[in-house]
């Protein structure tokens, strides 16, 4: 079978990181997000992490050189090989150029652009009641998606915690960003016909059959 590479899009709040959960088991494919790698970095303390902390904490994006180099670090060893899904990278002109090389490098390309889209005051709404899980990143919503237990992750027990850039005043400047750095990305990807799009707005199983249904389709498409 062809292989998928995949890419998810779409502004912070949108279910991308709901959606990988999915995806993840669906396909079996190796996922990355670079949130959860930049946080985890920054709960090490590495150097990655003390250089994005900064960015992070007032909502920026973390310049291109440092999250690239990360993210050539998966391709390099390997795990990528047959296949990934990639969530929250790339996230300006830049990053996408840089993921063309690394692809393109290796004789490979992208299979698709998943778009997710929820406008600006539903991603306000979803990012103050989000809370993730402090240990395998699972995420929840207090009223649209709560865990079984008040603050217990039902996947693995371990304590869920709000994100400190999901405050209000971060979370308005994240979109400011998403809206002038990453956005131009969906006219690009469309421009190469790589763009799939899904209204982030329905409920998250309907949202899942979707973009599981097109997924296949475009699967059998390309082993035909
Ligand atoms: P969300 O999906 O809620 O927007 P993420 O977990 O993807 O949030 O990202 C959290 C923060 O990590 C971003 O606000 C940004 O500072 C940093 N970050 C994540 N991915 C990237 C990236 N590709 N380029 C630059 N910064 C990034
Ligand atoms: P992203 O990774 O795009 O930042 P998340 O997957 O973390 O977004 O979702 C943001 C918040 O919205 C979480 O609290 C999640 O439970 C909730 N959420 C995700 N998808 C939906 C949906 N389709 N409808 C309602 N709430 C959702």
């Amino acid at each position: 079978m062809s292989e998928l590479n995949l890419v998810l899009l779409g502004p912070p709040g949108a279910g991308k990181g709901t959606q990988a959960e999915r995806l993840v088991e669906d396909f079996g494919l190796p996922y990355y997000a670079t949130g959860i790698i930049l946080r985890e970095a920054v709960a090490e303390e590495s150097e990655l992490g003390k250089e994005a902390k900064k960015y992070m904490d007032d909502g920026e994006l973390v310049p291109d050189e440092l999250i690239s180099r990360a993210v050539a670090e998966r391709f390099e060893s390997g795990e990528t090989d047959s296949g990934f899904l990639l969530d929250g990278f790339p996230r300006t002109v830049g990053q996408a150029d840089v993921l063309d090389d690394l692809l393109r490098s290796r004789g490979r390309e992208l299979t698709s652009v998943l778009l997710i889209e929820a406008p600006d005051d539903e991603v306000v709404r979803r990012l103050s009641g989000r809370r993730t899980c402090a240990k395998g990143n699972h995420v929840y919503h207090v009223e649209f998606d709560p865990p079984k237990h008040d603050d217990v992750c039902d996947q693995d027990g371990s304590r869920l915690i709000q994100r400190d850039d999901d405050r209000p005043e971060t979370v308005r400047k994240r979109l400011a960003v998403y809206h002038d750095q990453t956005e131009p990305l969906i006219e690009l990807y469309d421009a190469r016909d790589l763009l799939m799009r899904f209204d982030g707005t329905r409920p998250p199983e309907e949202v899942h059959d979707r973009i599981r249904a097109k997924l296949a389709a475009k699967r059998f498409e390309d082993d035909e």
